[in-house]
């Protein structure tokens, strides 16, 4: 590898998945205390309970050297039904396309999670992070799109070629698009309209739905200088019967706790299972099934499905181990399989389950 790819394959590396760089300032004026805790008096943003960015240089190149990446891992698709799901209004139902990308199906509205179905989680077309397993449903053939939400902007949550075929796909009636405070510019850049941001703590309403954005323990940036500039957050999408709850990606943080106060019983859950060795590295902002398994309880989760493994390797775990080891913790724990399952990529399956 030439000298200038490495060093692009250092910063989309740093851009997805590590957690390094400058360290956040933690800001100590008279202008942060008329503020929420969250927010820095630079304008930029930080957890409520410990960095993400906590680690010098060094320690991702320690980690990048050191690394021993297992093979990759390419997933079968299960077979679904595009027609059913272009034609259902009525039955609830959710579809793991793959990573973080989810289509539920709920009350007639059809919703996604951090849609991505390109190539690589990756600025450029020719380097970074490549998909091992097809998306499981095309983006051709989703339906009708109502409400998306994004989690963060780290290049395998927000994808531009997604977002620009999205909009395009749908211009007469775009979906309405949910993001972390100062990401809807983005955005405006690429004349997408239709965009909503909002802080923690806050909602907003769209066709019978509250739409809250809730804290997680991340960070955002998709490049070496815009580092915490925009917000991150997860989501929770109440409905009368229904809650559910996005998480993306985070660490392990007393937030969920809070979020289990405020909002639990959560009906479904979409945790994030993968992108967690190794833990030196990764804990302060990828959770390990285990702390997955403690997010599910802390938000008294009725029931969860594990994502964000299985499709990009970012991480040193090998891409199949995630549901293996959730699998493990749930026996250690007694709660049962069902409870917080996973699925198969393009899986199907009804939300009937979910009775009130
Ligand atoms: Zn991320
Ligand atoms: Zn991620």
């Amino acid at each position: 590898m030439s000298t200038r790819n490495l060093i692009w394959v250092v910063i989309i590396i740093l851009t997805c998945v590590s957690s390094t760089g400058a360290q956040t300032r933690e800001a100590r004026s008279d202008t942060q205390s008329l503020l929420p805790k969250h927010h820095l008096p630079d304008g930029s943003f930080r957890n409520n309970h410990r960095p993400a960015i906590n680690k010098p240089g060094s320690d991702l190149l320690k980690w990048l050297w050191n690394r021993e990446r297992p093979g990759p891992v390419s997933f079968t698709l299960e077979n679904n039904d595009p027609q059913f799901l272009r034609e259902n209004k009525s039955d609830p139902t959710i579809t793991w396309i793959g990573h973080a990308t989810l289509l539920i199906q709920y009350d007639g509205l059809n919703i996604l999670t951090d849609p991505h179905f390109t190539e690589r989680a990756s600025p450029f077309r020719f380097i970074g992070p490549r998909r091992f397993t097809p998306p499981g449903l095309a983006l051709t053939d989703l339906p009708q799109i109502d409400l998306v939400v994004i989690s963060h902007n780290h290049y395998d949550h927000l994808d531009e070629g997604t977002i620009k075929e999205l909009y395009t796909r749908q211009a007469d009636q775009p979906p309405r698009i949910f993001v972390p405070l100062k990401q809807k510019q983005w955005f405006d850049n690429l004349g997408i309209p239709n965009v909503v941001e909002l802080d923690w703590g806050e909602n907003a309403d769209y066709k019978g739905w509250r739409v809250h954005a809730v804290p997680t323990q991340h960070w955002s940036g998709r490049s070496l200088w815009d580092q915490n500039k925009v917000l991150w957050a997860g989501w929770v999408l109440e409905h009368p019967s229904f809650s559910f709850l996005f998480v993306g990606d985070t660490g392990y943080s007393p937030d969920f706790a809070d979020i289990g106060k405020r909002f639990g019983p959560i009906d479904l859950a979409a945790i994030p299972i993968g992108a967690y060795e190794p833990r030196w590295f990764m804990s302060s902002s990828h959770v390990n099934p285990e702390e997955a398994v403690d997010i599910h309880l802390d938000i008294r989760a009725r029931y969860s499905v594990g994502i964000h493994w299985g499709t990009f390797q970012l991480t040193d775990e090998p891409m199949d181990e995630p549901p293996v080891r959730l699998k493990q913790v749930l026996k250690r724990f007694r709660i049962p399989q069902d409870r917080f399952f996973v699925m198969q990529h393009g899986e199907t399956r009804s939300l009937n389950f979910i009775e009130n």
